[in-house]
């Protein structure tokens, strides 16, 4: 395809792995980030999975990632009286540069962002999209500022609640709860054993909780549980001590460690609900593409989402690269993620709503066990894609 111009809208990880893979391609590529400063996101964390991190290398982009956050190479799941019934080998523990990562979700923007810039890509903060205009000659974007500006292409990766998606097909269908809310929180020295390198996972009889602890004694843990979502008309709990007991109650039903760990824990624990996309909404039109959460987001059971943007990015650029125009590359596009992505929203959502149970070595996601050669091969950045490949991902 001739050298065309690209609008991201939104640097988070959908967005900036995009714009690298991209530009990797050959494209003119720009970056609309509405928020002013790269990181203001430092809250969540999560882990980035061996098939992430596979995507990451296609876009040479190993070396900014791994200089954040810490390598997790085993899983070791506990029952709800805290005994082991799992220890194994995570994903592809083996290989330093595909090992699954611990990282604040704030760090890792912040690390692609300046890999973005760094390779000459401009990223332009404080750039709000507030609606966008599709027409035959090109795409035109209306900034919040009054401002607007044309491409031949527009990547909607600006998350959940997307704007791009809104302003194209319209207001349904909408994000919706899966199920769980979803506590996370940081404690340092807390009372584990755990060695550095290990993510544990315990099935509570109320809850699902996992921990891993980072080289500074930092314990990173999350817990989900079931039940209604948070009000959206105003805060479900006045304090984080307020978030603590609630969490407590439930977790101190069983003998594991994850109460002691949420005892340690101050004014740092945090809720969200558990979001998904309905399956089979519309991904493009036009001159229009949505990727990420914007596209697929779902609950973060199998904590596979950020993975999915980064492997979103390696197969969009490909497919851009290799179809004749973006309307092929687009259906191209869709061909190879839709049912890879839904079937990671219909599993993490059935895990959600206790509809369906994780098997005992997919715990972390599918991204735990080594990549399927089909996926190794769609993300082989040498590898052309071509519409009679299979793209049963
Ligand atoms: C509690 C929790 C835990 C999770 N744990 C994991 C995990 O362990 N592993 C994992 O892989 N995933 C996990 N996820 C999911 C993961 O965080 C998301 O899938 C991922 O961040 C999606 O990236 P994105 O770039 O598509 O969207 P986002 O991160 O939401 O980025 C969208 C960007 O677009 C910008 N934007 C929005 N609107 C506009 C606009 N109008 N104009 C310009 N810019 C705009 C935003 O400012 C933002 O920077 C978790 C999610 C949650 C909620």
């Amino acid at each position: 395809m001739a050298a065309t111009s690209v609008l991201v809208v939104g640097g988070g990880i959908a967005g900036t792995a995009a714009a690298l893979g991209l530009h990797k391609a050959g494209f003119d590529v720009t970056v609309l980030e509405a928020h002013h400063d790269a990181a203001e996101d430092l809250g969540a964390f999560l882990t980035l999975a061996s098939n992430g991190m596979r995507a990451l290398a296609e876009l040479d982009a190993t070396d900014a990632v791994t200089a954040i956050g810490f390598p997790l190479t085993s899983l070791r799941l506990l029952d709800s009286q805290g005994s082991e019934a799992v220890r194994a080998p995570l994903g592809e523990a083996d290989d330093p540069a595909l090992r699954f990562r611990c990282l604040r979700r704030g760090e890792l923007n912040s690390a692609l962002q300046a890999e973005t810039v760094r390779r000459g890509i401009p990223v332009r903060h404080g750039t709000r999209l507030v609606s966008v205009t599709d027409g035959p000659e090109g795409v035109t974007v209306h900034l919040a500022d009054g401002s607007s500006a044309v491409a031949d292409l527009l990547i909607g990766a600006d998350g959940l609640n997307s704007t791009v998606r809104r302003q194209i097909f319209g207001r349904a269908p909408q994000p919706r709860y899966a199920g769980q809310r979803v506590f996370y929180g940081y404690v340092h020295d807390a009372p584990v054993t755990d060695t550095t390198g290990t993510i544990t996972m315990v099935r509570g009889s109320e809850s699902a909780f996992g921990f891993a602890v980072s080289p500074q004694r930092e314990t990173y843990w999350f817990a989900r549980i079931g039940g209604e979502p948070l009000p959206t008309d105003g805060p479900a709990y006045r304090t984080a001590a307020d978030r603590r007991d609630e969490l407590l109650a439930l977790l101190r039903k069983d003998s594991t460690p994850a109460a002691d760990i949420v005892a340690a824990c101050a004014d740092r624990i945090m809720v969200t609900n558990a979001t998904e996309m309905p399956l089979g909404t519309a991904w493009h039109t036009g001159r229009v593409l949505l990727v990420g959460d914007a596209a697929h987001a779902a609950s973060p059971a199998t904590g596979q989402g950020a993975s999915m943007a980064l492997e979103d990015a390696v197969v969009l650029a490909k497919c851009l690269r290799d179809a004749p125009d973006p309307h092929s590359a687009f259906t191209l596009y869709e061909q190879y993620r839709r049912p890879r992505t839904e079937h990671n929203i219909s599993v993490s959502g059935g895990i959600s709503r206790g509809t369906h149970t994780p098997s005992r070595d997919a715990s972390a996601g599918p991204g735990a066990r080594r990549p399927d050669d089909e996926l190794i091969r769609q993300l082989a950045w040498d590898v052309p894609l071509s519409a009679e490949a299979d793209a049963t991902g």
